[in-house]
């Protein structure tokens, strides 16, 4: 099937606007007749649920997390972009549209990112307005820094919290709307199902995670806010909880699930220390604005204190192979760079899979007080993980799972293919195509939060007569049933290996043939040994303790099986594009390390549909057009 995205046609800077005046409205007195579910309370979660209910909807909010603090999006560190040009370096809406096209290696649809573009200004008032304190300059005036990709500096932030700071700022709005009762907050909830009732989304069974009950919500439009998905590959930059459940869950249910190999691998990681570690830890892309990255030139120097190689000894890889952007040159470059040094045997630190991040040029030039003003809470983090101090010596770093740009298939509107299903932010896979910008995912969760869903999902509402169907709907009962009866198997079991054996197997098996490289061969070698590994979990998985109680072992089953069966699909999908495109790098199809993209018969969406358990799902493709960005070689030389 060819998927339409509904895209408004006509000049690109006009399309946003004239869209809005297009859609159908809710009059004020009407909106309280609608419910809408919220499912995710992170950025864009948290700022869609306060906006519909500041609009007058009534909102059932949902996190699996005890408060929409702890989302997450409270772990991002850098900043976010906007095209203000407070700093008049030549920044403006075009160049941020044309960065994300680009920067998302042509991926991307154009009338949605342009959008973003547009939106991303108003984010930053909003957020000015609401208190987040943004970095300001000597004079008062908002500071911005540089993320990759972009020569312009076009970065707000918070110090290294500026997530947490956003998150703040959407909580005291979300806070606002709760006191008010137009927003019902239900946390400690997981979403295990999706209920669709003749084609249409109507609501949801979530496990009360504190109890072990099953409750049903019924509504009149449902939106995922439910993050991403690359704890796929077990060791990842991301919270312990992310996962692909929610997505998962409504892709079982019909909805069409978008690119899902795209996932972005971030090159400032502290590298990993040993076998049994659950987390890695990002190092904020911002540092490359004063750090340079380099390795030795000579192998043998690889086991040399770093203060001790000269100069001429340094292979500034970064400034060497891409002048123009240098350590600001976009993360898959990047990390494919970093690996490729390593590959080489330059790589530092255990194992040799380590990069240095140097700061003693900007020290020298700087000052090491402004260097800590900048980063310091992000030297401190160093220094508790490795018992290094930052300021002294280079920081060791390399690439770890960090984005996923796939998601949940939406159109112009974040409606997926089911009606009334909207899906916002990273769970959604619109607007960084096959690789995303540093310092975008914040800007694109609070677009989508503050400033799209409101007026899209009253497109759709002023079309739909609300309360149609209610919990008693016998689709909801069987919903409950089927979730129960999951839950119960995973208790059954009682086998000899733990949840966690079998994510960390499933996460080595997509680090090492579905990570930074992928091939024909491995990805054959995955979809032969995931299956292998599912039937083993149904037979062999061990989840202690019962499920009427808080069973963080039985929580973490279910995300186990969604993985395992996702992890199928994103090599599926990987194995399909023959290309090379942002992220998703195929070792076949590169010129000299750069990725190879074939744009004559890979320049499309692909979105997948379930066909059922165990059997192959079908592609759906969305053609991409682009008449405002020439579809070039994108090089950053
Ligand atoms: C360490 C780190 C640093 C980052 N730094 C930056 C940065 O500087 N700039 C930038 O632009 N981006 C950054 N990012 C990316 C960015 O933080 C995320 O992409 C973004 O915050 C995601 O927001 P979200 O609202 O889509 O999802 P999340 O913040 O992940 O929120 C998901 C919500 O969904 C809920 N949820 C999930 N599943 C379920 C379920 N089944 N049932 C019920 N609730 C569920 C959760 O409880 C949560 O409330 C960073 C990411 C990481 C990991």
């Amino acid at each position: 099937m060819i998927l339409d995205g509904k895209c408004p046609t006509g000049p690109i800077e006009q399309t946003w606007d004239k869209h809005r005046f297009d859609l159908k409205l809710v009059n004020p007195a009407n909106k309280r007749k609608y419910n809408v579910i919220v499912v995710g309370t992170g950025l864009a979660g948290g700022a869609a649920a306060a906006s519909l209910g500041e609009l007058g909807y009534n909102v059932q909010a949902f996190s699996y997390q005890d408060s929409p603090r702890r989302a997450h999006s409270i772990a991002a560190q850098g900043g976010i972009n906007a095209a203000k040009n407070y700093p008049n370096d030549g920044d403006s809406i075009y160049r941020l549209f044309y960065d994300t096209i680009k920067g998302g290696d042509f991926r991307a649809r154009e009338a949605d990112v342009w959008r973003l573009a547009q939106v991303s200004n108003n984010i930053i008032d909003q957020c000015v307005a609401q208190g987040v304190p943004f970095g300001r300059d000597y004079a008062g005036y908002l500071d911005n820094r540089s993320f990759g990709g972009a020569q312009v500096s076009r970065t707000f932030f918070a110090r290294g919290q500026t997530g947490q700071q956003l998150l703040l700022g959407a909580y005291s709005a979300l806070s606002r709307q709760i006191k008010l009762g137009s927003v019902k907050m239900y946390d400690r909830r997981e979403m295990l199902d999706l209920v669709v009732v003749d084609g249409v989304a109507r609501g949801i069974t979530v496990r009360n995670l504190v109890t072990g009950e099953m409750e049903s919500y019924s509504a009149d439009a449902v939106c995922l806010a439910t993050g991403g998905y690359v704890n796929v590959f077990y060791l990842s930059t991301n919270a312990m909880g992310c996962s692909v459940t929610a997505n998962w869950k409504a892709h079982k249910k019909g909805a069409y699930f978008a690119n899902p190999c795209y996932t972005q691998i971030h090159p400032t990681c502290i590298p990993q220390a040993g076998d049994y570690q659950s987390k890695l830890t990002l190092m904020s892309e911002s540092l490359r604005n004063d750090g340079r990255v380099w390795v030795p030139k000579k192998k043998e120097d690889c086991g040399k204190h770093p203060n001790e190689i000269a100069e001429d000894d340094r292979d500034y890889y970064l400034e060497r192979k891409y002048p123009s952007f240098g350590n600001l040159a976009p993360r898959d470059i990047a990390s494919r760079a970093a690996k490729e040094q390593c590959d080489d045997g330059r790589g530092v630190g255990p194992g040799g899979r380590g990069v240095y991040l140097d700061f003693a040029d900007s020290i020298a030039r700087l000052g090491a007080d402004t260097i800590s003003e900048r980063y310091g809470n992000l030297f401190e983090m160093y220094e508790k993980i490795t018992d290094e101090d930052g300021y002294k010596r280079p920081m060791r770093m390399y690439p770890a799972p960090h984005y996923s740009m796939g998601g949940l298939w939406v159109d112009y509107n974040l409606m997926s293919n089911i009606p009334g299903l909207f899906v916002l932010g990273e769970a959604n896979f619109s607007v960084h195509g096959a690789n995303r910008l540093g310092a975008s995912a914040l800007m694109q969760g609070l677009a989508d939060g503050y400033f799209v869903i409101p007026y899209t999902i009253g497109g759709y509402l002023a079309t739909v007569k609300p309360g149609q169907v209610k919990t008693d709907h016998d689709e909801f009962k069987k919903s409950v049933e089927d979730v129960k009866a999951e839950q119960n198997k995973y208790l059954s079991i009682n086998g000899k290996k733990t949840v966690f054996e079998f994510m960390r197997e499933l996460g080595g098996l997509m680090w090492e043939n579905c990570g930074m490289a992928r091939t024909k061969e491995s990805l054959e070698i995955n979809l032969k040994k995931i299956p292998a590994l599912r039937e083993e979990f149904w037979k062999n998985v061990k989840v202690t303790g019962s499920g009427a109680e808080l069973n963080q072992q039985l929580e973490n089953a279910g995300r186990t099986a969604d993985f395992l069966e996702f992890g199928e699909l994103m090599c599926r999908d990987a194995l399909h594009r023959n290309e090379s495109c942002g992220g998703h790098f195929r070792a076949e199809f590169q010129d000299a390390g750069e990725a190879q993209r074939d744009d004559v018969n890979f320049c499309y969406v692909g979105a997948w549909e379930y066909k059922g358990d165990n059997k192959t799902p079908e592609l759906h493709k969305e053609p991409l057009k682009f008449d405002n960005v020439h579809l070039a070689v994108r090089s950053y030389k």
